[in-house]
This record gives C-alpha cells, sequence and structure tokens, in this order.
C-alpha cells in the first residue's frame, strides 16, 4: 500500500472471486466473501471497505452492507482515493461532461447508478431542480456529501431526496422523501421535445418523471400527423402530448392514478395541446377491453406499462401479461396500425416480449413488421459489465392485416 492509501477495513474475498471485479463488475455478493477472515457482521450497513483479493492483493475501495445480498460495491478500482466529496465531485463532472454534449439544455438524468460510477445513486436533473434517489446503505450514508458536491458543482436551487424506492428494503433502508437544500419553487418542470411538463418532485412517481424513454418519444413524429393516439400507462403524458405536439388529430391518456390523469389535463392546458389531448383514470386492461368492445380504433397505440416482471420468479406469469396487453392493443389497432411496445422489466429481455408481440398477432389474426428496437435514452448508459442496467426494451411495430 502506498502512503497515501485509504485505511478502511478490509473485505477478503474467496478465492477467485475478484474475477469478475477484475472484469469490470461493481458488486460482491456475500458468498463471495471470505468470512472467516472479514465477517460481514463487523461491518456496519453502508460502512466503507477496501475490498482484497485472497492473495492480499487490494481491488479497490467500496461500501458494505452485511444485510444485503449484495455484501458490497466497489466505487473506485484502486486504494488512493477515499470515499469522499471530492470523489463524488469527480464522477459527477465526468456524469456532467456526457449530458452536456447531449442536451442543450439541464433536463436529464445526471447519474445513472453504477453506469457511472456511483453505485446506489440516481439523480434526475429539472433545470434548477435535482432530484436524487439512494438505493444503498452505502450510498445513503454519503448522502450529505452527494448533496455539497451538487451544490459545488451544479449550484442547484433545491435538491429533493426521493428516497422511497422499492429496493430500499433489500438494504434495510426506510423511506424518506424530504428537501434536502435550498428551496423548490411554485413549479417544477421537465422539459422535452419542446414541451414543459409540470412533475411533482416529492409526491409523483420515481424521481417525477422518465427520461429514460425520451429518444424514443422522439420517433413518434414520423407516424402521427394527423392520426388518433392512445397512450395507455401515460403518467403524465410524456408520450401522448409529444404526439400531440407532432401533430396528432386525437390523443387519448389512460392511467390508473388520479394525480397523473389531473396532471395530464394541467400539461395539455400549459402547452396549448388541450383541444386535442383527453385524459383517462382507468384500469388498462378494462379500458383495452371496453374500447374493443365500442369497436373504437386508433392509429397508434403506445404501451409504456410499469414492470410486470419486477422478480425472476414472476417471468412467467409477467411474460403472459405483457402478451395479453398486446394483445389488447392489437384489437384496437387500425388496419395499419402503429403499436409502441415497451417492458422496464429486466427480468423480460427483449426477444421474449417480441415473442409475444408475435404470438399475439397471430391469435388475433394480424402480421406484426418490427420496425424500430427502442432501448433507454443515452443519459442512462448501459454498464457492460453489470447486465441490470440495460433494463428497458421496446419495439415500434406495424400492426398489419393476417
Ligand atoms: N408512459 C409513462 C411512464 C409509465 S409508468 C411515461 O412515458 O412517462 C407506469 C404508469 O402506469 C404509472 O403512471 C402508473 O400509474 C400506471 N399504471 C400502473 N398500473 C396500471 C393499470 N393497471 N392501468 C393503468 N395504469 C396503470
Amino acid at each position: 500500500m502506498t502512503d497515501d492509501a485509504v485505511s478502511y477495513p478490509a473485505l477478503y474475498l474467496k478465492r477467485g472471486e475478484d474475477a469478475r471485479l477484475r472484469a469490470g463488475h461493481l458488486w460482491v455478493f456475500s458468498n463471495e466473501v471470505d468470512v472467516k477472515r472479514s465477517p460481514l457482521g463487523e461491518f456496519a450497513p453502508g460502512e466503507a471497505c477496501v475490498v482484497v483479493d485472497a492473495h492480499d492483493k487490494p481491488i479497490g475501495v467500496g461500501y458494505v452492507n452485511p444485510n444485503s445480498l449484495i455484501a458490497a460495491r466497489l466505487v473506485n478500482r484502486g486504494i488512493d482515493h477515499a470515499l469522499d466529496r471530492s470523489l463524488i465531485v469527480h464522477r459527477l463532472k465526468v456524469a456532467l461532461g456526457l449530458r452536456e454534449r447531449l442536451y442543450a439544455e439541464p433536463y436529464y438524468r445526471l447519474v445513472y447508478g453504477e453506469a457511472d460510477g456511483l453505485p446506489g445513486l440516481t439523480l434526475d436533473r429539472y433545470g434548477e431542480v435535482v432530484v436524487g434517489q439512494t438505493t444503498t446503505a452505502g450510498m445513503e450514508r454519503m448522502k450529505d456529501d452527494v448533496v455539497a458536491a451538487l451544490v459545488k458543482t451544479l449550484k442547484p436551487g433545491a435538491v429533493v431526496w426521493k428516497n422511497d424506492a422499492g429496493v430500499r428494503a433489500l438494504e434495510q433502508l426506510p423511506d424518506e422523501v424530504a428537501l434536502a437544500y435550498g428551496e423548490l419553487p411554485p413549479e417544477v418542470l421537465a422539459r422535452e421535445g419542446g414541451l414543459d411538463f409540470r412533475i411533482d418532485p416529492l409526491g409523483g412517481q420515481k424521481t417525477g418523471w422518465f427520461y429514460d424513454q425520451r429518444a424514443n418519444r422522439d420517433l413518434l413524429a414520423a407516424y402521427v400527423g394527423g392520426k388518433r393516439v392512445l397512450d395507455m400507462f401515460s403518467y403524465l403524458g410524456g408520450w401522448g402530448l409529444r404526439a400531440a405536439a407532432a401533430g396528432a388529430a386525437d390523443v387519448t391518456c389512460v392511467d390508473a392514478s388520479a394525480a397523473a390523469v389531473e396532471a395530464i389535463v394541467y400539461n395539455a392546458a400549459r402547452n396549448g395541446l388541450a383541444g386535442r389531448v383527453r385524459a383517462e383514470r382507468a384500469d388498462a386492461f378494462e379500458r383495452l377491453k371496453a374500447l374493443r368492445e365500442a369497436r373504437e380504433r386508433f392509429d397508434v397505440v403506445i404501451l409504456d406499462p410499469p414492470a410486470f416482471v419486477k422478480r425472476k420468479k414472476d417471468f412467467a406469469e409477467g411474460r403472459l401479461a405483457y402478451r395479453r396487453i398486446n394483445e389488447m392493443a392489437m384489437q384496437i389497432l387500425a388496419k395499419d396500425g402503429i403499436l409502441i411496445t415497451c417492458s422496464c422489466s429486466y427480468h423480460m429481455p427483449a426477444a421474449a416480449l417480441l415473442e409475444g408481440v408475435q404470438q399475439a398477432a397471430r391469435h388475433v389474426e394480424r402480421s406484426a413488421q418490427a420496425l424500430v428496437k427502442l432501448q433507454q435514452a443515452p443519459d442512462h448508459p448501459v454498464h457492460p459489465a453489470i447486465p441490470e442496467t440495460d433494463y428497458l426494451k421496446g419495439f415500434l411495430c406495424r400492426i398489419l392485416p393476417a
């Protein structure tokens, strides 16, 4: 170790368990830890550590959670840098470098966890307001440093912790939604495709907005001019309002959340689209059935549902739900219709989604053409060694008569 090496306690790996980390992964599973040399119980949740291989060679610094299946996450290779504010500032600057290249205005996902070298941290930027989530005990411990690093690099007007993600339970973290810094302006906006969407940083879903679909929503323009569009699972109407702005004649947004429906009405008016946008509170499956029974037809249907496969063991059931909803969408699609179908379930492979589309098409005597394969926007970069960072998939399909 060099003189300025950090002095965190060592987390020793069993023989051979360093290979995945050396190949680029950042996670240490609890069964990979040499608990004789470094009992997990001796670490506090979130405590910093040096990850060391069975030959006593340090790999890097990270943090431990003795209560989680993922016992440790590597934050930095080598042992010269502490897990502190200056490391976070450095990471933020690198993350910002990408986003500023991609987007003219400060509306984007600023930090996407492992893929941006900050495991357990998500930051979304809405102009002057940053909304963050920590999902690990290690990142939870660094919360104040994250806020200080944000203040130093971005000078935001406000930082909010929207710490109510379900995965926090895996790390035994309680829910906490709070203003961490500054003051919230009367309206917080997500700006996308020339539209302003009012979001709710404290009470909305996830961090308030789904930037991951932005590049996919950009594709709408080619398909919606003069058309009748249905945006299912619309949330605040990201797809639907962008379709209306791109010239759709008539847009229906459907979501189960009353707050979302209210926000769509507001956002449509705010962007001068109220005349062509309608919002309905309903269950998607029930609404699709009713639309079929009423023989309604749409030229474009967007299905952007919540994850139907949250855990691996839900795969069989979730895949059926995807197939069923796609089939129902096809039943109300015009003869030469466009179906945009998405899944944000990591455990649902793209191939399985497309297979469901094909099976659904056969079942309702239609034929499908997949025109564009969809993925998460580039402000949600994929870490090539960590498949879990690659979660969003979808297809833009043309649905023809059989
Ligand atoms: N399409 C949105 C994101 C959707 S998130 C966008 O582009 O921003 C999933 C949405 O589905 C949530 O708003 C949630 O309220 C809604 N939802 C969940 N279950 C539903 C159901 N059974 N029927 C209708 N909406 C549902």
